[in-house]
C-alpha cells in the first residue's frame, strides 16, 4: 500500500473513491478496523507522542484531512493524491452503504445531535439502516461501549468525540465493539444534524 509519512504519521496516498472502495471491502469481509483523518494539529501532537502516532498508524485507513497535510506532502516531494476530508469520505461511504442496505451507528456529539443527524440521514438515504445513536458524553467508556453494542451489530460506527479522544477510544475498544469499521469523524454529526 502506498503510504506517505508526515512527521511519522503514515497517510494512505489514495483518492476518496479508492478510500470508499477499501472501506466497503472491509465491511463486506467483516474485517474489523478503524479510519482516522488526522489534521495538521494532530500530526503535530503525534510528533512527541509515540502512543498517539502508533494508534494512528494502526488504522485501516489514514486519510489526509486538512489541506495542511497535502501541502506538507508536496513540500516533502511525496505528494498525496488528494485531500480526502473525513466528512466527504463519510458522505460517499454512506451512499455506498445504502446501496447494500448496510447498518450504521452514530456515536458522539451533544445529547440530541446524533438523533437529529440520524433523522436527516434517514431522509436522504431511506435504505440505510441506522441501528441507533448515542451522545458523546458518558460516565464511563464501558457504559458507552455497552450502549453501542445493545443496538446489535453495525457495519459502521461513526465515532465523533473530537481528536484525539475518538482515536484513543477506537483503538482501545475495537475488539469489544460490535461493529466492523469504526470511523473517527470529529464534528461530522453536528454537520449532519444541520
Ligand atoms: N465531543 C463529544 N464528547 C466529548 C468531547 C467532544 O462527543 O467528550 C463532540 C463535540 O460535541 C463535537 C465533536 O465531539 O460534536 C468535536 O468536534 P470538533 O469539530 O471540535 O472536533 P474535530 O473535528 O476538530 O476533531
Amino acid at each position: 500500500m502506498n503510504k506517505v509519512s508526515i512527521l511519522g504519521v503514515k497517510f494512505d496516498a489514495i483518492t476518496k473513491q479508492e478510500a470508499v472502495q477499501r472501506a466497503m471491502e472491509a465491511i463486506r469481509q467483516g474485517k474489523k478496523g478503524y479510519v482516522v483523518t488526522p489534521n495538521s494539529e494532530i500530526v503535530y501532537m503525534a510528533r512527541n507522542n509515540p502512543q498517539l502516532k502508533k494508534l494512528l498508524n494502526a488504522a485501516t485507513l489514514v486519510l489526509s484531512d486538512g489541506i495542511g497535510i497535502v501541502h506538507a506532502a508536496k513540500i516533502l516531494k511525496k505528494p498525496l493524491t488528494e485531500k480526502v476530508a473525513g466528512i466527504e469520505f463519510a458522505a460517499d461511504l454512506i451512499a455506498e452503504m445504502e446501496k447494500e442496505g448496510r447498518s450504521l451507528f452514530l456515536f458522539g456529539a451533544k445529547p440530541g445531535v446524533a438523533q437529529k443527524a440520524a433523522e436527516n440521514l434517514k431522509k436522504k438515504h431511506p435504505n440505510l439502516i441506522i441501528n441507533g445513536c448515542r451522545d458523546g458524553y458518558f460516565k464511563s467508556e464501558e457504559q458507552a461501549v455497552q450502549d453501542i453494542n445493545a443496538a446489535g451489530h453495525s457495519d459502521v460506527i461513526l465515532v465523533c468525540l473530537g481528536a484525539p479522544k475518538q482515536e484513543i477510544f477506537m483503538n482501545t475498544h475495537i475488539d469489544e465493539l460490535n461493529g466492523t469499521l469504526l470511523c473517527g469523524l470529529g464534528g461530522s454529526l453536528d454537520v449532519y444534524a444541520g
